[in-house]
């Protein structure tokens, strides 16, 4: 735990205020400072480019439930979450070593591009927004008016995203899905896909903490925005007022003068939505993006999974190059020649160029959502780099740091209420000290941890008594004597002084003393069975005229009620009689009247089960 009077470990505010009542900032705004982070950071590191001190680090990572040490290697993830918590722009370090493909041995080749092989390329979009304020709807809306008709009939298949192609011929790329925890996952990951983010804001509801958290999502990644004013064929609808809030957010709209793209659209009716694609693919070519169709494809997996007569497929997004049949494509640990391509409209294709999302068939293994993709050479490359990244990745998970699980917690409680005895050990010389000891040590236990908190030479001082008040222990006195006023200190204190002179009595009186710390065993023995024959009703109460099957009882004996095997009650013998007599115990054969404790709802055929409860000191 951090000391008291520790700094606080939160980021500096945001230079400038985005909202009036904050609504605590996953990233701060205003300008960031950039961090560039290696694959393995230790928790000393990564305090250090913080510029916190690393117990305040270690205390953070425990509220992310996550146990790390001083040395301890973070994940990159858990790195890069940290310190954009502490408002810091994180950039991955690009070692060979650490890209989807290492780059000793034998080079990927890769291809300069060249200036004319460039080519315009789709913008590669996100819907992010408040809950409720219409992403799916907006990306539905999308699909159906500008999806081309295929041979599928251009039903959109879910491959994690899907182009629209425009009449202008020009086309748009949606990831599938819409929020800004997908988008921040993917970008953990070191997928930074996006190019353009639209944030959805209902007209009639404005601006949300959602809003504002996608908001700075959006530029924590340094990606551009486009507002969709959602919902105004609504009457309360007001897109006044969202871009007020908006301007008020430090997002001022282009038609107040400022550089926020705001587009007004209705995803029910469609209107606006053509204008906001426009707007979509005017902010792209601003951007000038473009990729080189030429080289050998590389790209992201969206997701993979294994599916039902096709093997591990990935969905891709092409982020360079065209990715075609028979490629020899490498992502993380697995590798394969490409076997099919298909499209978001699910029809087979041959090839997939930048910015198109497609799903794979043929790798070995399922890939991580979030890896690179990269068409390597020829198979044995990718077959040998995909082998050295299953290694790699096996350290890499060997060293992760441990995450507190349910199970962990359960263990570290168990810990803590293990039972402990504490002891204090005086001796008259040190060699007996040592071999007493020695003894202690002999003692093993899952259950019970002995704690020699003080041992020493020499007579019982009022100071042990007051160690072991203090700390809950007993003292164990060795052939030695004790101070004056001792014995009468340690009566008041009610401290517990036990004395030897032979080392084997008092190795067996600690280990007693352990187990009498713990719960006793308790072990049921079955005495013997008995059948209801006849069920009297007296006025003394309800008597089971029984017979003994097999066993004993006696009085006072535990017992069930079984009824067609199952217990109908489970209690004590209340009397137990022959021939009118009282007797204190019935053997096989014989018959008697039983009465129960708290019982009378006998049935003839009940079988009265006779046991008793020994407990047993327990084991160590
Ligand atoms: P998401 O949580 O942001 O994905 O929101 P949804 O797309 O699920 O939409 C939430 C609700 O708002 C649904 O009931 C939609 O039908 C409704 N909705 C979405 N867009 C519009 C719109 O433009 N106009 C109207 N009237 N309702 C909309």
């Amino acid at each position: 735990m951090p000391p008291a009077n520790a700094a606080p470990v939160a980021p500096p505010p945001p230079a400038q205020p985005v909202a009036p009542k904050p609504v605590v900032p996953a990233v701060p705004a205003g300008p960031q400072k950039t961090l560039t982070l290696k694959a393995v950071t230790s928790v000393k590191e990564l305090a250090e480019l913080l510029g916190v001190k690393p117990n305040l680090l270690i205390a953070e990572l425990m509220k992310m439930n996550i146990l790390a040490s001083i040395n301890e290697r973070l994940d990159i993830k858990i790195a890069q979450q940290v310190a954009e918590k502490h408002g810091f722009l994180v950039e991955r370090e690009k070692k060979p070593e650490h890209t989807a493909v290492p780059m000793h041995k034998q080079e990927l080749k890769e291809d300069a591009d060249k200036p004319e092989d460039l080519q315009p390329r789709p913008p590669i979009v996100t819907v992010l927004g408040h809950v409720d304020h219409g992403k799916t709807s907006l990306l539905d809306r999308i699909r159906k008016t500008n999806v081309t008709k295929g041979e599928s009939g251009g039903i959109t298949q879910h491959i994690g995203a899907s182009t629209v192609q425009m009449k202008s011929g020009q086309a748009i790329t949606f990831l599938d899905t819409p929020g800004h925890a997908a988008f921040t996952a993917m970008r953990a990951r070191g997928a930074n896909l996006t190019d353009i983010a639209v944030i959805v804001v209902a007209a009639d509801d404005g601006i949300m903490p959602q809003t504002l958290e996608a908001i700075k999502h959006a530029q924590a990644a340094k990606v551009p925005m486009i507002i969709a004013i959602n919902k105004i064929d609504l009457p309360a609808a007001n897109p006044e007022q969202v871009k007020q809030q908006l301007a008020a957010n430090g997002l001022t709209p282009e038609d107040w003068g400022g550089e926020t793209i705001c587009c007004a659209v209705s995803a029910v009716t469609g209107e606006g939505v053509e204008h906001m694609l426009e707007m979509i693919l005017l902010q792209a070519e601003i951007m000038e993006l473009r990729a080189n169709p030429k080289r050998r494809a590389k790209g992201v997996v969206i997701e993979a999974q294994l599916e039902q007569g096709m093997g591990p497929t990935a969905n891709v997004l092409v982020l360079a190059g065209t990715l075609k049949l028979g490629d020899a494509v490498l992502v993380g640990a697995h590798w394969g020649r490409i076997r099919a391509l298909i499209n978001d409209r699910g029809e087979r294709v041959k090839e997939a160029g930048p910015s198109t999302p497609v799903k794979c068939l043929g790798l070995s293994g399922v890939p991580e959502a979030g890896g690179e993709f990269v068409v390597c050479q020829d198979d044995k490359f990718a077959r040998d780099r995909a082998a050295e990244n299953a290694i790699r990745v096996k350290g890499e998970q060997m060293n992760a740091p441990k995450k507190v699980s349910l199970e962990s917690l359960y263990e570290a409680l168990q810990e803590q209420i293990r039972l402990e005895l504490k002891i204090i050990l005086k001796a008259d010389v040190q060699g007996s000290v040592e071999a007493v000891l020695h003894g202690l040590e002999g003692i093993k236990s899952e259950k019970v941890v002995l704690n020699v908190i003080l041992s020493g030479a020499g007579n019982i001082t009022a100071n042990d008594v007051l160690l072991a008040k203090a700390s809950s222990a007993i003292i164990l006195q060795f052939r030695v004597g004790r101070e004056a006023n001792v014995a009468q200190m340690a009566k008041h204190e009610g401290v517990e002084i036990r004395q030897y002179d032979i080392i084997y009595a008092l190795i067996d009186d600690v280990r007693d003393s352990m187990a009498g710390l713990l719960p006793p065993d308790l072990v049921e023995h079955v005495l013997g069975h008995a059948e209801v024959l006849k069920v009297f009703s007296l006025s003394k109460g309800t008597v089971a005229g029984c017979i003994m099957k097999d066993g004993h009882a006696y009085s006072r004996s535990k017992l069930r009620v079984l009824r067609a095997k199952a217990t109908v009650h489970d209690g004590t013998l209340f009397s137990l009689r022959r021939f009118e007599n009282d007797v204190s115990e019935v053997k096989d054969s014989q018959e008697c009247g039983i009465r129960v404790e708290n019982f009378t709802a006998f049935q003839e055929g009940d079988i009265l089960e006779f046991y008793e409860i020994e407990k047993k000191t327990p084991h160590l």
